[in-house]
C-alpha cells in the first residue's frame, strides 16, 4: 500500500522491456539488430501468443462444438472464451455478436454479400471515403457492380483527412450504407468515426468500420462509436495469423441471411429444407481456427496487461516524433499531415523511387513497407504511385525512429 495520501503513479512505459518479450526481435537482419517498422501490415508476436497455440495443441485440440468428450469441450471453451473475450476487447454487450472470421478483409466481405445484398438495390448508393484499403473498396465495388449501385467516395483533403460537411452532402435518400475506416493504414489519419456515424445515423444509415489499423492503437468501444459493425484482424493486434472478427450489431446480424454454406451454420439438413443455426453460428460454417481464436485472447489479454493509457501515450509519442524527425530529414516530405495521427507515418524521398528506399533500408536491419499499400486510389489522389510507410507498435523505441532516419541519410548519400 502506499502512504496516505500519494497517488499510485504508473510506471513509466519500458518498450525496451516489451521488446524482449517478442522473440523475433532479437533476431538480426543482414547481420544488424532488426528495427521493425513494418506493423501496419502484421505485428510481430509476444511469447504468450506463441506459447498459447503450442498448448491450444497440446492440451486442448480436438473440433468444437461437436464433441461430448473432453477435448471437444476444451476446444469449445477455448473457442468461446475467446468470442468473450473479443466481445469485451470491443466493448459488446453481448458475444454473440462477435464472428470469427480470417481477418479485416473477410469480416467486410461477409458483410457486403449478407447485408449487402439483402439491402442495396439497382439506383442505390454504398458510401465509402476516398482513403479506403482495397479490403473497404474492391467488396462494394464488386456488389454495386451485381446490384446496378453506385459506389460514392468521400473525398480526402492534402493533409490527409475527411471533411464532415462532404461526408453530410454525399449521405443521400439511396445511400445503403457508409464504410468508413478508423485509422488509414496509408497516411495514419485517425478519421472522425464517432461524428460519421452520428451524421449517418441521423439519416438512416448504417455504417460499418473497418478497425484493421484502428484496433491495433486506439481503444475500442463500439458503443460509444455508435457503429453497426466493425471488423478488425487478429495479426495486427499482436495475435496470430489467420483469425479476426466481425461485430455486428445483434439486431442486424439476426436480419441478415447466411453466407458460406456448410456444418455449424445449420440446426437441421434435409434435401428439401435447411434451417440456419442462430447467430453468430449462422455465420461460421466449416471448422473455425480454434487455435487461432484462443491466440487471439492471449493476445488481447495481453495487450490490455500493458495498459491502453500508456500503450496510446507510448504510440502518440512515437508517431509524433517520427513525423518530426522525418519531416526534417533533407528532401523529405511527408505524405499526409492529418489532424490526428496513430501509428502511421508515410514518405517520399526526392527523386529517389520508394523501393530503392526500403531495400536500402532492409541492409540495414530497417524494415519498413514501400508501395501503393493496398490504397491505390489513395496515391492517385496524392499524384503518387508509391510512398514510403513507417508503422509502429508497442515494442518500437525513439532508438527505432533515429535508426531510420540513420537509415535515410545513407540513402540520400548513395542515390540522392
Ligand atoms: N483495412 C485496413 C485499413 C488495413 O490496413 C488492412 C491490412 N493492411 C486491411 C483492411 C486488411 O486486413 P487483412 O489483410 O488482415 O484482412
Amino acid at each position: 500500500m502506499g502512504a496516505p495520501g500519494l497517488q499510485a503513479v504508473a510506471a513509466p512505459f519500458d518498450a525496451e522491456r516489451v521488446k524482449r518479450e517478442f522473440p523475433i526481435l532479437a533476431r538480426p537482419v543482414h547481420g544488424k539488430p532488426l528495427v521493425y517498422l513494418d506493423n501496419a501490415a502484421t505485428a510481430q508476436k509476444p511469447r504468450a501468443v506463441i506459447e498459447r497455440l503450442a498448448r491450444y495443441y497440446e492440451e486442448e485440440n480436438a473440433n468444437v462444438h461437436r464433441g461430448v468428450h473432453l477435448l471437444s469441450e476444451r476446444a469449445t471453451a477455448a473457442y468461446e472464451g475467446a468470442r468473450a473475450r473479443v466481445a469485451r476487447f470491443l466493448g459488446a454487450r453481448d458475444p454473440r455478436e462477435v464472428i470469427f472470421v480470417r481477418g479485416t478483409t473477410e469480416a467486410i466481405n461477409l458483410v457486403a454479400q449478407t447485408f449487402g445484398r439483402a439491402r442495396v438495390g439497382p439506383g442505390d448508393e454504398v458510401l465509402i471515403t476516398g482513403m479506403e484499403h482495397h479490403s473497404n473498396i474492391v467488396p462494394w465495388q464488386m456488389l454495386c457492380r451485381e446490384k446496378g449501385a453506385t459506389l460514392r467516395i468521400v473525398p480526402v483533403s492534402d493533409a490527409g483527412d475527411i471533411d464532415l460537411a462532404d461526408l453530410e452532402r454525399l449521405l443521400g435518400p439511396r445511400t445503403r450504407l457508409l464504410a468508413i475506416a478508423h485509422v488509414s493504414n496509408a497516411l495514419g489519419t485517425v478519421n472522425p468515426v464517432k461524428e460519421a456515424v452520428a451524421r449517418a445515423h441521423a439519416v438512416g444509415v448504417p455504417v460499418l468500420v473497418d478497425g484493421a489499423q484502428g484496433a491495433p492503437h486506439l481503444p475500442v468501444d463500439v458503443g460509444d462509436l455508435g457503429c453497426d459493425f466493425y471488423a478488425f484482424s487478429g495479426h495486427k493486434v499482436y495475435g496470430p495469423t489467420g483469425i479476426g472478427a466481425l461485430w455486428g450489431r445483434l439486431e442486424l446480424l439476426e436480419e441478415m441471411p447466411p453466407w458460406q454454406g456448410g456444418g455449424d451454420m445449420i440446426l437441421s439438413v434435409s434435401f428439401e429444407r435447411t434451417v440456419y443455426n442462430r447467430v453468430p453460428y449462422k455465420f461460421e460454417a466449416g471448422t473455425p481456427d480454434m487455435a487461432g481464436a484462443a491466440g487471439l485472447a492471449t493476445a488481447l489479454d495481453w495487450m490490455a496487461g500493458l495498459g491502453p493509457e500508456a500503450l496510446l501515450a507510448h504510440e502518440r509519442d512515437l508517431a509524433g516524433y517520427a513525423a518530426e524527425q522525418l519531416a526534417a530529414v533533407p528532401g523529405a516530405r511527408l505524405v499526409g499531415t492529418p489532424r490526428e495521427r496513430a501509428g502511421v507515418v508515410s514518405f517520399v524521398l526526392k527523386d529517389v523511387h520508394p523501393h530503392d528506399i526500403g531495400t536500402i533500408l532492409d541492409r540495414e536491419g530497417v524494415a519498413i513497407r514501400t508501395g501503393h499499400h493496398c490504397a491505390q486510389p489513395l496515391m492517385s489522389r496524392f499524384g503518387l504511385a508509391a510512398t514510403a510507410r513507417a508503422s509502429f507498435a508497442v515494442y518500437n523505441t525513439r532508438a527505432d525512429v533515429d535508426a531510420l532516419v540513420r537509415g535515410l541519410e545513407k540513402v540520400r548519400r548513395m542515390l540522392g
